[in-house]
This record gives C-alpha cells, sequence and structure tokens, in this order.
C-alpha cells in the first residue's frame, strides 16, 4: 500500500504542522477540481484518536485536514485527491461533493460529547487554512460550508458554535447580519401550504441547498431550515419559517455575486 499512501509527500500548504496520509483516498471524478470547502467537527474526544479513525481503512473516512484545538494542523489526503468526508450530500445539485471539495475536519467531540467551544487559537487556525486553500483555489466565498449545509438532516457539524461571523470577518465565506429572533414568532410549525412556504424554498434551492421548491412545508423543509438556521441564524435552530428565518434568507440571496444565482 505503500504507493497509494506516498500520494501525499509533501503538504500542499505552507501552514501545515504534521503530514499523516491517509490511505482511504481516490481520484477526483469527472475531472472535478476543488470548488467547495466543507468544515466538519470530529465528533471524536481527542485529535489523536481523529487521525487514526480517519486513517483506518475499515472506518472508509478521511479529510484532507485536522485542526486540532491548539491550532496545530495536519494533512491526511493531498489536495489533488478525493477524500470521504461528506458521504451523501448535495449542493447547486452537485452529489458529489468529495470530488468537488477539500474537507476540513475540525478537532471538537461534538454534541454528544458535550460540544465544547471551539477555542479561540483554533479558529485563528482554521482562517488562515481556508483562507490558503481559497487563494490557491479561487473557491467563492458562498462556496465555504458546513457539512450540515450539504447534508441537513443527516448531519450537524461543525454546528452552531462554529464561528462564522468570524470567519467572515476575516474574509472567509458569505455571512449576513441576522435579522433578531422574536421570541413569540414561532412560524410555520405544522404541515402549510402559501406563497411565503414557496418563495423560502425558492431562496433555499437558489442558495444551493437540496430541496425541491413545492409550496408546502414538509418535514424536508424543516430539515433543511434547520441546516441554514445552524450555519446562518444559530439563536434559534427549530426549522420553522419564522420572519427572522425569512429576513436573514433573503438578505443572504441578495447579498449573493451574481455569477452564482440562477
Ligand atoms: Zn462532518
Amino acid at each position: 500500500m505503500s504507493d497509494v499512501i506516498s500520494v501525499i509527500d509533501r503538504p500542499d500548504s505552507k501552514l501545515v504542522a504534521d503530514v499523516s496520509p491517509s490511505p482511504n483516498i481516490e481520484p477526483r471524478q469527472r475531472g472535478l477540481t476543488p470548488t467547495i470547502i466543507i468544515a466538519h467537527y470530529t465528533g471524536l474526544p481527542c485529535v489523536e484518536k481523529s487521525i487514526e479513525v480517519l486513517s483506518r481503512p475499515d472506518c472508509k473516512v478521511s479529510c484532507h485536514y485536522v485542526v486540532g484545538e491548539d491550532g496545530r494542523i495536519t494533512q491526511m489526503v493531498a489536495e489533488n485527491m478525493r477524500a470521504w468526508h461528506a458521504g451523501v450530500s448535495s449542493w447547486h445539485g452537485e452529489t458529489d461533493i468529495n470530488s468537488a471539495s477539500i474537507g476540513i475536519e475540525i478537532q471538537n467531540p461534538g454534541h454528544n460529547g458535550g460540544y465544547p467551544d471551539f477555542p479561540a487559537m483554533q479558529m485563528r487556525a482554521v482562517t488562515a487554512l481556508c483562507k490558503d486553500i481559497i487563494a490557491r483555489h479561487g473557491i467563492a466565498a458562498e462556496r465555504v460550508l458546513a457539512h450540515s449545509d450539504v447534508a441537513p438532516g443527516r448531519k450537524i457539524d461543525p454546528g452552531e458554535k462554529f464561528d462564522w461571523p468570524g470567519l467572515h470577518r476575516a474574509g472567509v465565506g458569505h455571512w449576513v447580519e441576522p435579522m433578531p429572533v422574536n421570541p413569540e414568532d414561532r412560524g410555520f410549525s405544522g404541515r402549510k401550504q402559501g406563497p411565503e412556504v414557496l418563495e423560502a424554498q425558492v431562496l433555499l434551492a437558489r442558495y444551493g441547498y437540496g430541496i425541491d421548491p413545492t409550496g408546502i412545508y414538509s418535514e424536508r423543509m424543516k430539515t433543511v431550515l434547520s441546516a441554514f438556521q445552524l450555519h446562518f441564524r444559530p439563536a434559534r435552530v427549530d426549522g420553522r419559517l419564522d420572519l427572522s428565518t425569512f429576513a436573514t434568507l433573503k438578505r443572504l440571496v441578495d447579498t449573493l455575486p451574481d455569477v452564482a444565482v440562477g
């Protein structure tokens, strides 16, 4: 197997402290190159355990980079290779997200492990790494995404504590200030139809989320709205179409560069 794992012989980024090759790799399909960055949390208790799991052939998972709580960056898969981090997922109709993305696993035990805050030192390293990848691949701001964005319902990482606004202030990712939540506004909670529902679905789909505009507030819509809220309106993640969610979504789509719309 040494010929396979020798694919990464030197790191792609100057920010990498360690190289720890994973055998769980293959070529990117259909000539795809990285146009998306996917942020994950590892959901495992420590970075050593995460790197071990991401290296085990029987686990069938891998990622390009792991960022420790101390900000130390380990590269596990060369950027020109397809790593196995996204699973069943979609964005703007592309369902082979692994071939179209670079995966960054951020060490954090996740919601099942107490979900501690992401340390500032770690977020600084994630920011610097994203900037480095974006500069080398020309990745658009609105294509720096959460795992939950491309796999709503199936994944919730990196979760509501991930500092998207901080990344955006540093020039990474697309984000707008969310409209404040009105505690009285519980939005739609049940099965309901209406022009607002259809408009919200059209906007979600235009942004990239995997949802068909049906005009019906379905379980799928609740799931996708929850994913949207995890990234863009984390103050209340409940999947309801309230005014704050709707207005934040509208503003987000309104501030998309023209090239990404349509
Ligand atoms: Zn993930």
